[in-house]
């Protein structure tokens, strides 16, 4: 990419929250796709590293921690024309109460995750409240609550965000490949009956990053491609899953949510910790970890036909994160040794010699048993599309871009989910960003190869079954 396209203008302050990983990969982009005026960029970030950065590039900082008591404030003060733009890449911040206040002032407004206020993992022991499901349906209730107005888009980074898209052009790959000539819905509904009739059971988000550095992971420090902190909170909440209706058996300690749109269910053990068989292109069968997200339960609610306890058809969907091996040695020295590590490290772009970080959903129970669909995406060529991040990061950071082109072409569409944006326009933005991004079938189940001396109680007629697919 030489040409970079200039998707719109934005008007007034644009304002980014958090200025870790995410934020100062999402910069470049924003600078690179957007006109905007430079002086009225601002970024706040209560910590001062990357503030160099900034100052090289002539973007101010302001060194503050938004607070439950000072965030209003500190929005009023910064967009006081009510215009601009708020990008949220911070954690320990609120999005449902940052999103809220800048609709109120007419300020669009877009984040990755649905972030809660410092505290909110690990302060309390009702696990039910720990999880995503809570934190996405008081999001919800306040769309429902108020509809319509100035564009907040929730949940947009690479999974939750991109992978929603992915699930989309996925289905549309598997109608042309098993012969129906469809054009795309163009509604909710539409999409759900194309789920059900093309018989698709469930979508691991399947992710497999094999990105390695040459120094071996040093003892007590937490080794990530993105946030540790990030990945620790979510880590320790609750292992959490749309629950399709097709599910035979339910994990002795699971339990269902008792209002909303009861699309998921919870386990009593947290998601860094339990394991489940998936597939990906590269390494083919493997282990991924059940970590809760937020797309699990979005996409189980959006694809979900019918009302009510009992839909006639929603699928399962979950995550399947094998994340690089050296995260995966850091979670194994956590939760044996019972110590969250004080040292953390992000892999730095320079520092990593091989690898990429596959990223996709594996759309599974259907005619062609199940199709991996993703971004295949090396470090070597982020490298040459973006500079300040790796692979993992870019996948990220490019739906962020896409996120906030689709804000600004639709400005009065609400709270949306990335579920409910058009796949084709966000996809459209990304893809120079993405590397391959194919579609790979696979013969695989959950039961191949399971011969095995020890017993095992297995659902035979239901090969994709949590009952066969979660490591017990
Ligand atoms: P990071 O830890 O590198 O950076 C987060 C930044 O937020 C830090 O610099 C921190 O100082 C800042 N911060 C902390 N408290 C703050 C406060 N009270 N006010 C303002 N800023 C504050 O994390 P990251 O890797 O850049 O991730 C950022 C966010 O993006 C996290 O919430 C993470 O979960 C999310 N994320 C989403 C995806 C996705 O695909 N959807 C992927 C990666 C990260």
């Amino acid at each position: 990419m030489s040409d970079y396209p200039v998707y719109g203008r934005i008007d007034g302050p644009v304002v980014m929250i958090g200025f870790g990983s995410i934020g100062q990969g999402t910069l470049p982009l924003i600078e690179r796709h957007f006109d905007f005026d430079r002086d009225q960029f601002l970024v706040v970030e209560p910590k001062p590293e990357g503030v160099e950065i900034l100052k090289a590039r002539g973007i101010a900082h302001k060194q503050v921690a938004l607070t439950p008591e000072n965030y209003r404030d500190e929005l009023n003060a910064l967009f006081p024309e009510g215009k601009g733009f708020c990008v949220n890449l911070s954690v320990d911040t609120s999005s449902l109460d940052l999103m809220k206040h800048c609709r109120e002032i007419g300020v669009p407004y877009i984040d990755t995750v649905v972030e809660p206020w410092a505290g909110y993992y690990f302060d309390t022991a009702d696990n039910a409240a720990r999880t995503n499901y809570a934190l996405r349906q008081s999001v919800r209730d306040e769309k429902a609550a108020n509809p319509g107005g100035t564009t907040a888009v929730s949940c947009c980074g690479a999974n939750p965000g991109m992978v929603s898209w992915f699930v989309k052009a996925g289905l549309m790959m598997l109608a042309k490949d098993t012969g129906r000539d469809i054009a795309a819905p163009t509604n909710r509904d539409g999409w759900a009956a194309l789920m059900r009739d093309l018989g698709v059971q469930g979508v691991h988000i399947a992710e497999r990053d094999t990105q390695v550095r040459a120094e071996a992971k040093p003892h007590q420090v937490f080794v990530n491609t993105w946030s540790v902190e990030g990945f620790i909170a979510e880590g320790y909440q609750p292992s959490e899953m749309g629950w399709g209706t097709f599910e035979p058996w339910m994990p002795a300690n699971a339990h269902r949510q008792e209002s909303g749109c009861k699309a998921a269910i919870w386990l009593e053990q947290p998601g860094a910790d339990t394991r489940v068989r998936t597939w990906c292109p590269t390494r083919g069968p493997q282990f991924g970890f059940l970590v809760t997200h937020n797309e699990a339960i979005s996409i189980a609610d959006y694809f979900t036909v019918g009302e009510g306890d009992h839909p006639e058809f929603r699928p399962t969907c979950h995550y399947a994160y094998h994340p690089c091996d050296d995260a995966v040695l850091s979670l194994h020295e956590m939760f044996g040794s019972g110590q969250i590590q004080t040292a953390h490290h992000i892999f730095d772009v320079d520092e990593i010699t091989d690898g990429i970080d596959e990223l996709g959903v594996l759309l599974y129970g259907h005619a062609k048993n199940a199709l991996w669909y993703g971004s295949r995406l090396s470090n070597e060529e982020t490298k040459e599309l973006a500079p300040d991040q790796n692979a993992t990061g870019l996948q990220v950071t490019s739906a962020v871009l896409a996120g906030m082109v689709w804000a600004l072409e639709n400005p009065n569409a609400g709270i949306v989910e990335t579920d409910e944006m058009d796949y084709a326009r966000c996809l459209e933005v990304q893809l120079p960003y993405l590397g391959p991004v194919e579609g790979h079938y696979t013969d695989w189940t959950p039961l191949t190869d399971r011969e095995s001396p020890f017993p095992e109680d297995l659902a035979l007629d239901e090969p994709w079954a949590l009952q066969n697919t979660l490591v017990r």
